[in-house]
């Protein structure tokens, strides 16, 4: 292999040939159903005309090395084509995927190479391609990683002694995402698809083990798993966190701190920033003494940094297109209301369904309500609730049928932004538990509360009657079996007691199935499955001290308190992954 002499000369007619090649593609695929930037078809072509543009530029294109790696990259190109069109699974495709790779590592190295070491380069180029792939859930991501890689390794190369191939790859490689990047910036939609992710991912592999360097590996591999990992951990942390956190005064700040993670230029600003941070830690590690290229690199991660904090200290504007009545969250419709919404439908449907003295005679004798409607179920849906809907057929069609599914939860509301269906903000449970009340001692509605442990359920009662003088027409505790004599008897007494408004405290499903037995024995009123309301509301469990609460690690005190509940947080990472799945495979969809 020839080592890279260190002039300017092919570098700068690489640079032209790579970027002559990407334009060139672009022309050639303009208006074509395929076109650059636009279809996922094409994904490959930026980065292969730049790949063999900066070959035949730099005179490395008759080296049997570069040779082999133009080939496993127009060959990757084409499965990931496959892909694109869905003829074929990941699954399928692995095998020759990786034989591509290592056929081309062998033909690319010298001879003398171990088959360890090639296998184990075969594993990290697919471990990077998946990186990529993942990164590609935010369109402009997969460029901002390649073209840092880049940056980073021409840093890096600098204090080693390195290869021309390397350099021309490398510098393909930063070329057409740079590209790529600037192209995006009107706003377009620049998909790569899994052609130019196979093809960059690979690209971008071979450039380190062209070095055969085992540092670079590590280095490598740190940072695309580290990419992967982190924005997975932090939304299910944040998640994880609003659910511990003070159920009752949500403030501005957390509502922020979900929103801007989730919005696609605020991601991909933050994953980038991470990313620079991870190169330089990774640098300062394996360079010796700082370069030119170096305090470029920190230029970069300055701007960054300056048009992040700016970014996220702007508000959003408002989206002015209507939004839709219900958001599809993971097969279930999820109301977009706010919590006034919901207090408009329930007093418009009690309103409507006001008894008369004659159907309420009737009811009381045969038990039941003669009017034909049936009762007003809301589910308070957090991001556990949509996981279970999705294991548990019988939990998904009451929340089928229930009359609203209110989001109560952050989950819920990042995972609709995320979607790109956003919802106006959460409802929760607790909150609309006293803003029922609120209208509750309007209206003259009779309230039934049930569920908690003995005596929760008068507490809350009773601090809500305070604030809103309600009229409360049954209290029971919530420690019974199901599909028990005693749940036969409390069912007998809440049809008896006919309230207009009944709070289910039972915890999600139980409230759930509840409420649907309920729907035999009360044809009229509003059913509410509230969850931990009554505890909270009761304020049964101690608030954290003023200090936690303004530091926002309340959540860390109800761990503390709580500990059992982070156990069933250990779904919320499932909830996260559903919805990246389900973006990913809407993403796909020609
Ligand atoms: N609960 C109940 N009966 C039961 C189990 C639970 O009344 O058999 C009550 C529990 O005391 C708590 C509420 O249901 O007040 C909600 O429980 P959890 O916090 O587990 O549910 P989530 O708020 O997550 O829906």
């Amino acid at each position: 292999m020839t080592p890279y002499t260190g002039q300017l000369e092919p570098l700068i007619t690489a640079a032209a040939g790579a970027i002559l090649f990407w334009v060139l593609g672009a022309r050639l695929t303009a208006n074509m159903r395929f076109e650059l930037g636009r279809g996922r078809y094409a994904g490959a072509f930026p980065f292969l005309g730049a790949f063999i543009g900066a070959g035949l530029a730099g005179g490395v294109f008759v080296q049997q090395s570069f040779q082999a790696l133009a080939a496993a990259a127009i060959l990757l190109a084409i499965i990931g084509f496959l892909r694109d069109r869905q003829r074929f699974s990941y699954l399928t495709l692995l095998p020759w995927g990786a034989l591509i790779i290592i056929t081309s590592l062998f033909a690319a190295t010298d001879a003398a190479t171990s088959s360890i070491f090639v296998i184990s380069a075969t594993l990290w180029a697919i471990l990077i391609i998946v990186c990529l792939k993942i990164a590609a859930l935010v369109y402009e991501m997969p460029f901002i990683l390649l073209a840092t890689s880049a940056l980073t390794q021409f840093i890096y190369f600098s204090q080693h002694q390195f290869t021309q191939s390397a350099v021309l790859v490398n510098l393909a490689l930063l070329t057409s995402s740079v590209l790529m990047l600037l192209y995006s910036t009107g706003g377009r939609r620049v998909l790569t698809g899994s052609s130019g992710i196979f093809t960059a991912g690979f690209l971008l592999a071979a450039v380190s083990l062209l070095e055969g360097s085992g540092s670079m590996l590590l280095f490598g591999l740190f940072v695309p798993s580290m990419v992967i990992l982190f924005p997975f951990a932090l939304i299910s942390g944040m998640i994880v966190a609003s659910y511990f956190g003070n159920r009752l005064h949500h403030g501005n700040s957390r509502e922020r701190l979900y929103a801007w993670s989730l919005r696609r230029e605020k991601t991909v600003l933050f994953a980038g920033l991470f990313f620079l941070c991870l190169n330089f830690l990774a640098l300062l590690v394996l360079i010796d003494a700082p370069t030119p290229a170096y305090f470029a690199l920190f230029l970069l991660f300055v701007i960054s940094l300056f048009v992040f904090v700016s970014t996220f200290a702007r508000k959003d504007a408002g989206n002015n297109a209507p939004m839709p009545r219900q958001i599809e969250i993971l097969g279930i419709a999820v109301d977009a209301v706010v919590p006034t919404d919901v207090i408009e439908r329930i007093t418009g449907y009690l309103q409507q369904n006001m008894p008369t003295p004659e159907t309420a005679a009737q009811a009381i004798e045969n038990n039941t309500d003669s009017n034909s409607s049936s009762l007003f179920h809301i589910v308070t849906a957090d991001s556990l609730a949509l996981v279970r809907a999705g294991e548990e057929i019988r939990f998904k069609s009451a929340m089928q049928r229930a009359a609203l599914v209110v989001p109560d939860g952050a989950g819920v509301v990042w995972a609709a932004d995320f979607l790109g269906t956003p919802l106006p903000g959460r409802v929760p449970g607790v909150a609309l538990v006293s803003q029922i009340c609120e209208a509750a001692g309007k209206y003259g509605w009779k309230i039934f509360f049930l569920g908690g442990k003995a005596g929760i359920a008068e507490q809350a009662a009773n601090t809500l009657n305070k604030e809103h003088s309600i009229n409360i027409c049954g209290i029971e505790h919530g420690y019974f079996a199901p599909d028990s004599e005693e749940e036969e008897a409390v069912l007998e007494r809440i049809a008896r007691a006919r309230p207009d408004i009944i709070f289910v405290a039972l915890g999600v499903p139980r409230q759930e199935y509840f409420i649907a037995r309920l729907r035999s024995c009360l044809k009229r009123g509003v059913a509410v499955g509230v969850g931990g309301s009554f505890d909270v509301i009761s304020q049964t469990l101690p608030r954290a001290p003023y200090w936690m609460q303004r530091f926002a690690i309340e959540w860390l005190f109800r761990l503390w308190l709580e500990p059992r509940r982070f156990m069933r947080m250990l779904g919320i990472p499932v909830f996260v992954l559903q919805i990246l799945r389900h973006k990913w495979n809407n993403n796909q969809k020609p």
